[in-house]
Parts: C-alpha cells; structure tokens; sequence
C-alpha cells in the first residue's frame, strides 16, 4: 500500500470512529462545567505550560485523538474565561448556547461563503441577517449588509464606500482613475475616535495630519457646537459606544449638519449600535438613521462567537461597487452573494452563528440581553460607589471606569485584581487619570458575579495599600 493511502485511510479512520469529535465535545463541556469556578486569567503554571508548543513541527502523522487531548490539556487551562461572568477586559461578548451551538455544526458544513454558487445555505442565511438586522436597528430599509471579521474590517469597508461615493459624485471614479491626483477629501472625527478608526483611515491613505479633530464633552462625546463646517468632500466619523465611557455622540445635530451638506457619515457602534435594539436604550441612539453607514460587532454586545462584525450601508451600491471583483470563472448568483460585500473571497460562514443568535433570542431577548448588560453595569457602578471607589463616567451603558484616590494606588489595586483569578479588567486613561475599565459584555453575568468582583475590588485595594505602607 502506497503512503498516500496510509494518510487516506489514517484520516477515514479517525472520520468514522468520530472520537476526536466525541473528545472535542466532551472536553468543550468540561471545560463550560468549570467555567465559574476556573481562574478567570490563566495561572502561572498554566502559562508556563505553554512551552511544551515551542516543539518543531513533528516528522509524521499522528491522531486526531492526541492532538485534541494535548490541545485541552494544555490549552484549556492557558484561557482567559471569557463565558465565566467574571471577565470584564476590553469590550469582550460571551457566547450564547444555539450560537456555539450552530457554529459547530457549521464547522462540519465548512461552508465558503463568497458566492452563492458555493453555498446556497450560507448566502440564504446571510441575507435573513442582512434583513433581521436593518430591521432591528431601523436603518433605511434598503441598507445592504456585508459579514467581516469585526469592526476593524467593517470600518474600512464603509469609509471605502463612503470615501469612492464622495469622489463619484465630482466625477472622479477611483476604480479607474485611482487616488493619486484625485480631488482632496476632508475627514472629520471625534477626539474619542477608535484606534481602528485611524488604521482603517491610514490603510485607505488617510494621515493623521489630515484629520480634523472635534473635541469631546467629559463623557467623551462628540461636542456639535465644535463642529467645522462640513461639504460634499467630507467624511465625517462618529461613535455609539465610547470604548472607555459607553457614552454616545449626539447624532441628531451631527447627522443632521452632514444631511445638510451632503457628507458621508459613518458611525462606530461596535458593541454601541445594539442599544438601538433595546426600548431602554434606544434613545442614545436617535438620529444614526441619518448616517450612510454604520459598522457593528456581533461577537461583543450580541454574543456571537468570533469573529463576526458587519458593516451595514444605506447605499447597497457604494458598498458594492467599492469591494468589486469579478473573472470569467466566479459565477454571481441570482440571490447573494457575500463577497461582494466584504473584502475577502473566500470567507467562512459566519453568518450561520450570526442567525442562530438572533433567531434564538428574537427581538425581546436581545432586548432583554442589552437591558441586563446595562443593569449589571449600573449594579457595577452603585456597589464600587458606595465602597468608596470613585466611578468616572455616566453608566449609560455597559461600560463603568473607576478610580482610587491616587493614580498609584488605582495602578497597585487593578494589579492586584487582575492577579486575583476572582475577575479581570483591563486599565486605562480617562482624561488624563489612570483608571480600571469594566465591560460587562456576557449574558452570563449575574448580580452575585458583580458582588464577588466588587468584593475582589476591596480586596486588591487593601492589599495594595498594604504593599505601599
Ligand atoms: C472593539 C471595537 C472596535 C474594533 O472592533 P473589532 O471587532 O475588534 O475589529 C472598534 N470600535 C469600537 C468602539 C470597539 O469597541
């Protein structure tokens, strides 16, 4: 028998006996059964453990069953536990049980999502999000969606749609002239902007010195008195969801000015953009209709497993004459087909997760998702307050920074804390002041998980200024 028949009859094998599959399972439920308990950053000796994948790619085959069990017993135990309720770093999602659910079965799918040619499923499902999500965040109803890998993407892709329109419309067509010596556009954004904001601009050949800069209020929003004067050249890029505060730019006047100039506005709601979808929160998010495009992430306030963002644009064919790619042998189907709305072709299919988590909340339990992010925050917020931690911003979402009285003691204490395995926040500077930033983000938080982590709070305080007397 040849080698290439060992290797054939090696990967059937380990296909039919489906053990790696049962382990995967067995070990992902494990692993979930421990969650609450488990150090919410990996311990010492688990990262330490690391090492053992410093080793050279290995000569020869070896089972699928071996590779799993090094994978869980090493890698399990080096995750930050981002499904515990206790993790609260970045702007982090938990997952949702028919998303994770879903998912696997996609991954036996393993579906390309480029065109609809290659997956009939893949591109339905996509286009059901496309239509869920304009319905749920009450965008102008033909707005076209695009599934990227999260925001970064779904940010470049609008200000490359938004940036091609404004230059279309003075007769300028990028796809055939290009950019050097095209008309010069004008960038305006908020001080607050998002570090992919200012990538997404430096890879579409945008530089900082070209930005003009609208200085925010003490909650970080977008201050429309300052606004400069806007044209028909300018994009102008704004915020729900400051990363830091949670706070919301005012859309209404901002949107409204750049109507009336004919600019194109493209709003930053990565985990921001879901308060429309909550009665409670709604209202900070009045006016976004009036924007041309809009990026969001599914995997942080929905709770999809990553990665998945989206960008959404009221002008289906900015967006789609911006990604365009096209040869004899792709064939464009009469339904959709997803690259051309995104900048990869060959993409996994995302959206399959993406359906599964709104189908399986629907409409009141995202809204009721949302509304307990921000009620735990806010429980957050109160709880800290009343143990004399001081808390910087308003709670008007999911995000909450706090303070110690001193930036040293506030540096000590967040050490501390994150040492602590009891919860994890990332740190810091809110105008010019260090301090711990906490997201709550997961479904799974509950009030008891915010009461241990205010209770880890005093802890880390008391032991840092143990360290310091
Ligand atoms: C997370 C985040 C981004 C970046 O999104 P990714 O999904 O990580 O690419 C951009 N803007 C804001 C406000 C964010 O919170």
């Amino acid at each position: 028998m040849t080698r290439e028949n060992d290797l054939w009859n090696r990967l059937n094998l380990e296909h039919e006996n489906r053990e790696s599959y049962r382990l995967a399972l067995e070990f992902g439920c494990d692993y979930f059964d421990k969650r609450r308990e488990q150090s919410v950053y990996p311990s010492a000796e688990a990262l330490t453990a690391l090492a053992a994948f410093d080793e050279k790619l290995p000569d020869h085959p070896m089972p699928a069953g071996a590779v799993l069990s090094q994978l869980h017993e090493l890698g399990s135990p080096a995750t930050t536990t981002q499904g515990g309720g206790r993790y609260f770093g970045f702007v982090n999602g938990g997952i949702l049980p028919a998303a994770l659910a879903a998912r696997l079965l996609a991954d036996f799918w393993d579906q390309n999502a480029a065109l609809e040619v290659m997956s009939p499923i893949a591109a339905k499902l996509e286009a059901t999000c496309e239509r869920w999500l304009v319905d749920l965040f009450a965008l102008p109803s033909d707005s076209a969606a695009g599934l990227v890998s999260g925001t970064s993407t779904a940010t470049l892709c609008g200000l490359l749609a938004g940036r091609n329109a404004l230059l279309r419309r003075i007769g300028w067509d990028v796809s055939e002239k290009g950019l050097f010596g095209a008309p010069r556009l004008r960038v305006v954004m908020s001080e607050a902007a998002h570090a992919t904001v200012r990538k997404a601009l430096a890879v579409l050949g945008i530089g900082a010195e070209q930005i003009e800069i609208v200085p925010v209020d003490e909650q970080g929003r977008c201050d429309p008195s300052q606004l400069p004067a806007l044209d028909e050249r300018t994009l102008l890029i704004l915020q729900a969801g400051n990363v830091n505060s949670g706070a919301f730019d005012p859309f209404i006047p901002l949107c409204g000015a750049a109507r009336a100039a004919d600019a194109w506005v493209h709003i930053d709601g990565a985990f921001g953009l879901w308060a429309r979808a909550c009665q409670a929160t709604a209202h900070l998010t009045a006016g976004i209709e009036l924007a041309d495009s809009w990026s969001v992430d599914a995997h942080k306030t929905l709770n999809s497993p990553y990665d998945c963002g989206v960008i959404l644009c009221r002008d289906r064919g900015a967006l789609v004459s911006a990604l365009q790619a096209s040869d004899a042998y792709i064939h464009f189907g009469d339904g959709r087909d997803g690259m051309l709305y995104t900048l990869e072709m060959s993409r996994r299919a995302r959206g399959v997760e993406l359906w599964a988590a709104l189908k399986s909340l629907g409409r009141s339990g995202i809204d009721q998702l949302v509304a307990q992010l921000c009620r735990r925050a806010r429980q957050f917020a109160a709880e800290l307050r009343m143990n004399d931690f001081r808390v910087l911003n308003d709670v008007v979402f999911n995000q909450v920074l706090v303070a110690c009285d001193s930036p040293d003691l506030t540096a000590e204490t967040l050490g501390r804390l994150q040492a602590s395995g009891e919860c994890w926040c990332g740190g810091s500077e809110w105008r010019g002041e260090t301090v711990i930033r906490i997201s709550v983000c997961s479904w799974a938080t509950t009030e008891e998980d915010v009461q241990r982590s205010v209770a880890a709070f005093i802890a880390a305080r008391e032991q840092a200024r143990a360290s310091s007397a």
